[in-house]
């Protein structure tokens, strides 16, 4: 059985207390690696090993630094295959999509990265004839790196391309139920050459290794991707110790349609926004809004087409619709199935536990499930469940849909579909939201501002605006008359 290592100061290590987790495969139901249990100790060898790695790491040249991440996109490319097949095991996902999408877009971060940092400037001011001023801007020291594991090398790498590529040394934490895909990454990044301690990964739990990443006072920064709650959390902590923090947390988007959009379109967008990697991506619409004229049409073949996402195996390349995450979550997912019945929804599909093909029939997998007839204020309409359900509430006006999209206390991303320009213009305006995606869904560009607002999230990653989190900026002025 695989035991995963601690990497730090470029040594892979157990945890000092010798204790380990167990980390299982979801889609089998049964332990296959054991990952460590670390605790303060852990992160404060971390700690240690990133403060002596800093100087060294942040005075090389940008050129050098770039060259080495661009290297370890092009290892990240290079095991492709390997690395999908460790994503799908680890976290229940089809190895479609960690192959085509997830893989490659941790290869992107990093090589987005690498090259973003050379064209990364600052700007000056000329005062009058009297003085020039200049933003020096300089990388922190040692940041935390803190993700979740609905896509876990996706957004591990998301978050420790830019803070390595801006000079900083990290010391990050997957989620201990995806440990996986970041163990491998600190071997390529060995291999690329990486200087020890510049990147160090402390496996283990978020209330041990995590909080003690986060109450460390030499880590400058966190930046954290998870739920909302533990967001909370991180800020309560981190906010006596001054810490710079950017939260990426949970959503429930509104996906709003209107009877004159490209219908096809919309309904093929509409199945990956609802149940890719199982409805577990902070970005879906769980909440889908329809002008009421099209109603009966998209129930009808939005129903049929969701039941083709069969559950499969997911190492299987033809399966769409792989297990949960592991047991607990989906246990929360499945209560809330109770709390819809209880609130009075009308199952039009799924609800169910069931039983995966083959080996695993001991998998924790679940039907794609769409429901009605929910009022939006239910719970079920308001909180985030983050599994592969959905409910659909018909609208008729714009403004009555507008009110329902904002009700909700989160505000990551919104979907408008429609042919009327200017309608979705106007509705992008007034949508409390970080991101707005018209006519379309998870198109991303890494070069835009992303994150959320309300309980969303603080702050934006992505583009030059990380690095500008990523670095401390120090007005210098010269007098020069
Ligand atoms: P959690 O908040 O449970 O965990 C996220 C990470 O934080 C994990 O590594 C976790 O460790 C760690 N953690 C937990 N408690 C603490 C603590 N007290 N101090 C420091 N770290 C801690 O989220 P999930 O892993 O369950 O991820 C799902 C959530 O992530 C959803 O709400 C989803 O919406 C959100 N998300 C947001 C995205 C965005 O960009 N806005 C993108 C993707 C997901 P451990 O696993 O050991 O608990």
């Amino acid at each position: 059985m695989e035991k995963i290592s601690n990497y730090i100061d470029g040594k892979f290590q157990e945890a000092l207390s010798k204790q380990t987790i167990e980390n299982i495969d979801p889609a089998v139901g049964e332990v296959y690696s054991q990952i460590p249990d670390s605790d303060e100790r852990d992160v404060e060898l971390a700690v240690q090993a990133a403060e002596r790695a800093f100087s060294e790491w942040a005075a090389l040249t940008t050129e050098k630094r770039s060259r080495l991440l661009l290297k370890i996109a092009s290892l990240i490319e290079a095991h492709v295959e390997e690395l999908a097949k460790l994503e799908s095991i680890d976290s229940g996902k089809p190895i479609r999509f960690a192959k085509q999408i997830e893989i490659p877009r941790a290869a992107a971060n990093f090589h987005f990265y690498g090259s973003a940092v050379e064209h990364f400037s600052s700007e000056s001011q000329i005062t009058d004839t009297r003085a020039i001023n200049f933003n020096l801007r300089q990388p922190i020291g040692v940041v935390g790196c803190i993700s979740p594991w609905n896509l876990p090398l996706y957004l591990f790498t998301w978050k420790v391309a830019p803070a390595l590529a801006a000079g900083n040394c990290v010391v990050a934490k997957p989620s201990e139920i995806t440990p996986m895909t970041a163990y491998r990454l600190a071997k390529i990044c060995e291999e690329a050459g990486l200087p020890k301690g510049v990147l160090n990964i402390v496996h283990g739990y978020g209330h041990k290794a995590g909080q003690a990443i986060t109450a460390h006072s030499k880590v400058k920064a966190i930046s954290f991707t998870g739920s909302t709650r533990t967001g909370a959390e991180i800020a309560k902590t981190a906010a006596p110790l001054f810490k710079k923090v950017s939260l990426e947390m949970g959503g429930k988007n509104p996906n709003i349609i209107f009877a004159d959009c490209d219908f096809d379109e919309m309904l093929q967008t509409t199945l990956r926004s609802s149940f890719l990697n199982q409805g577990q991506i902070c970005l879906t619409g769980s909440r889908i809004f329809i002008e009421k004229p099209l109603y009966e049409k998209f129930k009808k073949e939005f129903v049929a087409e969701a039941a083709k996402w069969k559950v499969g195996d997911p190492l299987d390349e033809a399966t769409l619709e792989g297990a949960l995450s592991s047991k607990s979550h989906m246990e929360k997912v499945l209560s809330y199935i109770e709390l819809a019945k209880k609130e009075g929804a009308k199952f039009l599909l799924g609800g169910n536990q069931v039983e995966g093909p083959g080996r695993c029939k001991n998998g924790y997998f679940m039907e794609p499930t769409i429901l009605e007839a929910l009022p939006p204020e239910s719970r079920v309409c308001q909180e985030e469940i983050f599994g592969p359900v959905v409910s659909l509430i018909p609208f008729e006006t714009e403004e009555e849909v507008l009110g329902y999209a904002n009700q909700s206390p989160y505000g990551l991303a919104a979907m408008i579909w429609s042919r009327d320009i200017k309608r979705c213009h106007r509705m992008a305006r007034q949508i409390e939201s970080g991101i707005v995606w018209i006519n379309c869904w998870l198109l991303r560009d890494l070069r835009t501002p992303f994150g959320g607002v309300k309980q969303s999230g603080l702050g934006r990653e992505g583009g030059f605006g990380v690095l500008e989190f990523y670095t401390e900026s120090k007005n210098v002025c010269i007098k020069v008359d």
